[in-house]
C-alpha cells in the first residue's frame, strides 16, 4: 500500500481581496472529488501553484460544496505572494490531503488563542467550533477585518518598523483562572519566544499548550529544499512525541536549514 498523501488538482473558481494583505481564493473542479476534511479545525493542506515543485501550507477555512477556501497573506516576497497577487482565477493548483493537530483537552474550561494573519484562518474555525469561552487575539499589518469571525477578537498591528511581535501580546495577557487551553501560531522566532516564556515563566504542562511556528521571518531567501512538516509530524507520531514536542522538533529541522 502506497505511504504517498493524496493530491488533487484544483482550480481557482474565485479571488477575492479581504484585506490589503489578504486574499480569499476559492478552488473547485472535479480533481477534489476525493478530498475529504479531516474535521480538525485547524487543518492544513500543502498548496503547489502553477510553475513551482516547491509547496507551502495554508489552512483550510473551509470545505463545503465542492468548494475548498484558503486564505492568503501576501507579503513582500514569496514563491505563493507572487502567484496570489496575480488575476489566477482559472489557473489550476495541487492540493495535498489535509492534516490538522488541533487537540484541547476535553477538561479545558477556556481557550486563549493568538497568531498573525496567517493564523486568523486557523483561529476562525478554531472559534467556530469550539463551545468553551474564547478569547483571540490577532496581529495584522492592515486594517482588522471585523466581519472574518464573530466572538472576543482584539486586533493589533506590529510596531512601526517590526515585521511581527506576537510574543509580545502574550507576555501581556491576564491569563483566567482555572484549567484551560492556549493556542498560538505565527512567525518560528516568536513561537520559540512563547514556548519559553509558557515552560518556565507561566510553568504549563504541554498538554496545556500548543504553539506553531507557521512561517520564518527576517526576510530570509527560502532554500530550494525546504523542511517538510510531513515526515517530521509522522515520525513525532510514531514515537509517541506531543503536538508540542513535534512543532519544537520541526522548528529545530527549519533552523538547521543551511
Ligand atoms: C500548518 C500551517 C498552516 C498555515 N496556514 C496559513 C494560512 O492559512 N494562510 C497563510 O497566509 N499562511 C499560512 N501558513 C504560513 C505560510 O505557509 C507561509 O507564510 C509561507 O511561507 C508563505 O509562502 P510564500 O510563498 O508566500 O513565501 P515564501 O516563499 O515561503 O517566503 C518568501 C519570504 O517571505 C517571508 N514570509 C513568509 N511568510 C510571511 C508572512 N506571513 N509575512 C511576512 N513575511 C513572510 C519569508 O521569511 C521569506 O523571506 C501556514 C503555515 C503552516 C505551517
Amino acid at each position: 500500500m502506497s505511504t504517498r498523501a493524496a493530491r488533487y488538482d484544483a482550480q481557482v473558481l474565485r479571488r477575492e481581496q479581504l484585506s490589503s494583505h489578504f486574499v480569499r481564493l476559492v478552488l473547485g473542479g472535479p480533481g477534489l472529488a476525493g478530498f475529504a476534511s479531516t474535521g480538525v479545525p485547524d487543518e492544513w493542506v500543502a498548496l503547489t501553484v502553477p510553475g513551482q515543485f516547491q509547496t507551502r501550507y495554508y489552512t483550510v477555512r473551509s470545505w463545503a460544496d465542492g468548494e475548498l477556501v484558503l486564505d492568503v497573506v501576501v507579503h513582500e516576497t514569496g514563491l505563493v505572494t507572487e502567484w496570489a497577487t496575480t488575476d489566477c482565477v482559472g489557473d489550476t493548483v495541487t492540493v495535498s490531503e489535509p492534516k490538522g493537530s488541533f487537540d484541547m483537552p476535553a477538561d479545558a474550561s477556556w481557550l486563549l488563542l493568538v497568531g498573525d494573519l496567517t493564523a486568523l484562518p486557523a483561529i476562525a474555525r478554531i472559534m467556530e467550533s469550539v463551545a468553551v469561552p474564547v478569547t483571540a487575539w490577532v496581529e495584522t499589518p492592515d486594517e482588522p477585518i471585523r466581519d472574518y469571525v464573530s466572538g472576543d477578537v482584539t486586533w493589533t498591528t506590529p510596531p512601526e518598523g517590526v515585521e511581527t511581535a506576537t510574543a509580545d501580546v502574550v507576555t501581556a495577557i491576564d491569563w483566567p483562572e482555572g484549567e484551560g487551553y492556549f493556542w498560538m501560531a505565527g512567525e518560528s522566532a516568536q513561537m520559540r519566544a512563547i514556548r519559553k516564556h509558557l515552560m518556565r515563566e507561566r510553568a504549563l504542562p504541554s498538554a496545556a499548550y500548543d504553539v506553531m511556528g507557521y512561517w520564518r521571518g527576517g526576510g530570509q531567501k527560502r532554500q530550494p529544499r525546504a523542511v517538510d512538516p510531513g515526515p517530521i509530524w509522522r515520525a513525532g507520531k510514531a514515537a509517541g512525541k506531543s503536538d508540542q514536542e513535534i512543532w519544537a522538533d520541526y522548528d529545530a529541522a527549519r533552523e538547521k536549514t543551511p
